[in-house]
């Protein structure tokens, strides 16, 4: 039984100056049902925080470093001090150290802002096995295009939005969740005002048109995934042409396939659309989750 682990840092923010041969510790372990947030922490009163989720194979975190730079990329969108990097490296390696090796687990890392008016922001790390997303991987998963209310020029004309940074205020993803499974399906796909496909509310959308892989520009304000990009790293390793564009659902519609890609999940195809069932290529998603789970950076 892989018992999950709870490592909360002492120091989340990069200090000013480090010293040379750092004595102190980095992070205490927790008992995992101990609270471990002050009922005041910014982070839980008002979502006021950034989060990452990493795959971890065999005890080999994915795309590490491609993380660690969203993580700080949300850090800066919402003016949180700057994260530690070397400090949260450490202290999510520690957190799978004391664990043992199983197939797929993830670990998360949540940095908020703290208790309002102490400048000290808190951070900590979780990691526990993942789920079973065989079905998901393999047969795919209906989606809905859900209108997100936001034109696709939010991340210029109001950056205050925070749309495309990572932050712990998943409310509205979790509520468009709902939605989807009212309307009798598994996933969304967020359309802007203006008629552009955007993102789900937990992966970045690919789809293979002709022989190209394509997903939606990351200007439009949503998350550079960190899943798309490896399937991209893959793609032009086998010779595929990859690209940023804008696009619309009657792309969605007419590509050769589409998945939902996300750390953890990995490729999901999409397998209907609004309740119109479309084609999946079940060999191209299997070939390309057994890329992604032989990542070794
Ligand atoms: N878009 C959103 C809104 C997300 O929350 C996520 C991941 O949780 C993604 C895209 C996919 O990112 P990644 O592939 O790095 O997990």
């Amino acid at each position: 039984m892989f018992e999950p682990a709870l490592l909360v840092l002492h120091s989340p923010a990069k200090p000013a100056a480090r010293a040379a041969d750092p004595v102190e510790p980095v992070f205490t372990q927790h008992d995992t049902a101990a609270p471990v947030a002050n009922a005041l922490d910014l982070g839980i009163t008002r979502g006021d925080g950034i989060f990452e989720t990493i795959t971890v194979i065999n005890g080999m975190p994915q795309a590490l470093d491609a993380h660690l730079k969203r993580f700080a990329r949300s850090a800066r969108m919402l003016e949180l001090p700057e994260p530690d990097a070397a400090a949260w490296k450490h202290t999510l390696l520690a957190a799978i150290d004391s664990r043992e090796l199983v197939p797929e687990a993830f670990v998360k890392l949540l940095y908020s802002r703290g208790i309002e008016g102490s400048g000290q922001p808190t951070g900590w790390v979780w990691l526990a096995e993942s789920g079973d997303f065989t079905k998901a991987r393999t047969e795919g998963i209906r989606v809905v295009l859900l209108d997100r209310g936001y034109a696709s020029t939010v991340e210029q004309t109001s950056p205050w939005l925070l749309q495309g940074a990572k932050t712990l205020s998943y409310a509205v993803n979790r509520a468009a969740l709902r939605e989807a499974e009212r309307r009798g399906a598994d996933d969304v796909i967020f359309v802007s005002s203006d008629g552009y496909l955007l993102e789900g509310p937990t992966s970045t959308v690919v789809l293979k048109l002709d022989d190209r892989f394509v997903t939606p520009r990351t200007t439009l304000g949503i998350l550079p995934g960190t899943t798309q990009e490896s399937i991209f790293e893959i793609a032009r390793v086998n010779g595929f042409e990859t690209a940023y564009e804008v696009l619309t659902p009657a792309d969605l519609r007419r590509a050769d396939a589409a998945w939902l890609v996300s750390s953890v999940r990995n490729a999901a195809p999409v397998n209907a659309v609004d309740g119109a069932p479309r084609a999946i290529d079940a060999e191209l998603t299997e070939a390309i989750n057994a890329g992604l789970a032989s990542r070794t950076v």
